[in-house]
């Protein structure tokens, strides 16, 4: 077995070792200098990477190749090219020029840019990211690339992802500076996702239309049997499911993509996935490409992944985990607190920066995971509340209120700590590990961001982070600078950054009720939705932040911000049609059908004379009939609802469903759920909860 997966790893990637073989000497060392410090492919060595990267791929089955990228409409896009060429004579040759491989030409006009191409041209260009490498799938030879306009606005994720790792890592060897690492060439950010999803019988899954169409359950009354037993949590892996785990491993290493865990989730039917921890824009990739091949693998089993946040209502939904940290060349972690009192101090200072930039940029943090899906997720008590704030564990917030004040820490007990002289004492790992409950913990080594939903790539979340850490890490250097004392500057700078931002440091139950009125005290932000987070992305702070650090342009950010409350409500649009579908074509028209029989049968008790009004079918036909008459009230008013004129801010629309759709769709959904439960069950036109959540054996 360990043979075979060493084979397997990697073997559809054009990667280090297959680069080594295939180039020249000199091309391999600088395409390799290319990818280690993020630069530019140089021409010259184009043509034999192409030549060399085409010759790899025919060998490995590939007949096409594609430019892969992330467009801002969420799922990875693909236009495939065939190596085919004529070459006079009806003869075919296999052909990949070096312009194929780093630039390509896309219609921009059927992806959303956000206003921007009223301003510039339709046409949109893609170029290899030659830090993340190519790879081939279903034949295919995939190169990842970046998507912008002509005029070269970014049309993607991963444009801004790129640059705000420049500015991470520009500001981050500023501050290594002050501390003597200038052997550092690059700091680099990492990040590791661990993926949460569902696994459903794909039968079952195409009896649904809201499953098809949207990607979750609109309707469902609870299974008798829900989470409450924890049963399902690490329990045995079911042989079906097993078998899936196994292929999927088998798909993703080929790949190159380690999968580390899997293991049940808390609800019934849901499972996690964790990718070993890469550089962040290899990370994203690997990410967006694991939930591609799970959905494709699933359905080879004759299983359908559902990647949604919330595929049903009343049980846990599903998350990703992004743990964040930053690295040097040099191979150190930068959030790993370190053993020497130099270590620890360097540590402290970008552990301070991050504290700075998540308080400052609570905002941003709460929008980069926005998302009409994942406001079903965000404070039900099952993933972190809208509030966002750090979990430090009781050890580092001892330590880091200590050189607030001055004051002598347990195990320290000569005198106040002082960064540079004394080392910190050591804490557990695990300690810090305890509080699932909080959205940004600090885990060890790295933080852990777990506001993300399960469907969205994160991308986003990660360009914000890069980007308000770059920015706090660009106002330290900027004032160490100006010091004469670099050492007794450092001791301020922390000093007074916890003084001021110790607000966002919460070790306490995230789940509490009473950690929302606490927050409101200590002013931090609570944004229950996507338009009232969505609401703040233009504000000045925040575009200030994107553009000082070369991330975003002002146009840029008006853009996204316009694509961000279109998927919003465009979303809920396409929910609010599918249940008004469900209701008018299935529901109501089956449980006509049941009420029929009811009727039926009251009219045999009548002429047996045994009807009693406190009969079941009585009781049950006068429950059903009143239920019916209330969906199709509803149904009424939402169809006007929709058909009216919502005007064209995009803000305003976004509320506009936020306040109006959504209310109605929730009661359409009371009822109906309710009517699930009085109905025969033959009659009920679709798989119920029950069939979803347990129907996988
Ligand atoms: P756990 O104890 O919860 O399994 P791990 O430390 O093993 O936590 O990691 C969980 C996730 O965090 C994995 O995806 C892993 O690759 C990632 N991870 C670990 N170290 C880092 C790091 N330095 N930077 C980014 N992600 C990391
Ligand atoms: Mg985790």
């Amino acid at each position: 077995m360990t043979n075979r997966i060493i084979e397997l790893f990697g073997s559809k990637v054009f990667n280090d070792a297959v680069m080594r073989e295939r180039l020249t000497e000199e091309t391999y060392n600088k395409l390799h200098r290319t990818i280690k410090n993020g630069t530019q492919l140089n021409p010259e060595i184009a043509q034999e990477v192409a030549n060399a990267m085409k010759e790899w791929a025919v060998e490995n089955g590939a007949t096409h190749f594609t430019h892969w990228f992330h467009p801002l409409s969420g799922a990875t896009a693909e236009k495939h090219e065939s190596f085919i060429s004529t070459a006079g004579g009806g003869s075919v040759i296999l052909e990949f020029s070096p312009s194929n491989l780093v630039k390509g030409e896309a219609d921009a006009s059927s992806f959303p840019s956000g206003g921007l191409r009223d301003t510039f041209e339709a046409r949109g260009y893609t170029a290899w990211d030659p830090t993340s490498y190519a790879f081939i799938k279903d034949g295919i030879l995939c190169i990842p690339t970046v998507f912008i306009s002509y005029s070269g606005e970014a049309l993607d994720h991963k444009t801004p992802l790129l640059r705000s790792m420049e500015a991470l890592n520009t500001q981050a060897k500023r501050i290594l500076h002050f501390f003597g690492n200038d052997d550092v060439d690059h700091v680099k950010a990492t990040a590791g996702a661990e993926q949460e999803y569902f696994l459903v019988d794909k039968k079952l899954y195409d009896k649904r239309e809201d499953l098809i169409l949207t990607g979750r359950t609109l309707i469902g009354a609870p299974a008798p049997k829900g989470q409450e037993m924890n049963d399902h949590y690490y329990g045995q892996i079911k042989v079906r499911v097993l078998e899936f785990m196994h292929d999927l491993n088998e798909e993703l290493w080929k790949l190159g993509i380690q999968a580390k865990t899997e293991h049940n989730e808390v609800a019934p039917s849901q499972h996690e996935l964790a990718n070993i921890f890469m550089t962040i824009n290899v990370s994203v990739d690997q990410n967006n490409l694991t939930m591609e091949i799970m959905k494709k693998v699933a359905k080879k089993h004759q299983l359908e992944c559902l990647l949604h946040e919330k595929p049903f209502a009343r049980i846990n939904g599903s998350g990703k985990h992004n743990n964040w940290s930053l690295k040097t060349d040099t191979g150190v972690n930068l959030l790993d607190p370190g053993e020497t009192p130099g270590e620890n101090a360097q540590f402290l200072i970008f552990l301070c920066a991050i504290i700075k930039a998540v308080d400052e940029y609570q905002d941003l943090i709460r929008i980069s995971i926005a998302s009409a899906g994942n406001d079903h997720r965000l404070g039900g008590s099952e993933a972190p509340p809208a509030i966002v704030s750090i979990f430090l564990g009781d050890e580092l917030t001892e330590i880091i209120e200590s050189i607030e004040n001055d004051s002598v820490i347990v195990g320290h007990k000569r005198e106040p700590f002082q960064l540079g002289v004394h080392a910190l004492p050591s804490f557990p790992k695990d300690n810090t590990d305890r509080n699932r409950t909080s959205p940004f913990a600090f885990t060890g080594n790295k933080f852990e961001f777990r506001m993300p939903g399960s469907s969205a790539s994160i991308a986003t979340p990660n360009t914000i982070l890069n980007t308000v850490v770059a920015e706090e890490l660009k106002q330290f250097a900027d004032r160490l600078e100006n010091c004469e004392d670099v050492n007794a500057g450092i001791q301020e700078l922390i000093k007074e950054t916890i003084r001021d931002h110790k607000r966002i440091i919460f070790n306490g139950n995230g789940y509490d009720e009473s950690w929302i009125a606490e927050a409101e005290r200590r002013g931090l932000s609570n944004y229950r939705s996507t338009p009232e987070a969505l609401a703040h992305y233009l504000d000045k702070k925040n575009v200030d932040v994107f553009v000082n650090n070369g991330v975003l342009t002002r146009t840029e950010c008006e853009s996204r911000y316009e694509i961000y409350l279109e998927k919003y409500y465009k979303t809920i649009n396409i929910e609010a049609h599918t249940l008004l579908d469900m209701m008018k074509k299935d529901v109501l028209p089956a449980t006509a059908r049941y009420a029929k029989e009811l009727i039926i049968s009251l009219r045999n008790e009548y002429e047996f004379g045994v009807m009693d009004s406190n009969g079941y079918s009585y009781k049950s036909f006068k429950h059903i009939t009143a239920l019916q008459k209330a969906i199709s009230n509803d149904v009424e008013d939402l169809e006007k609802l929709l058909a009216q004129d919502k005007g064209d801010d995009p803000l305003t629309i976004a509320w506009y469903f936020h306040d109006r759709i959504i209310p109605l769709m929730n009661s359409i959904r009371y009822n109906c759920d309710m009517l699930e439960t009085l109905t025969d069950r033959s009659y009920w036109p679709m798989p119920t909860y029950k069939d979803l959540l347990f129907g996988v054996d």
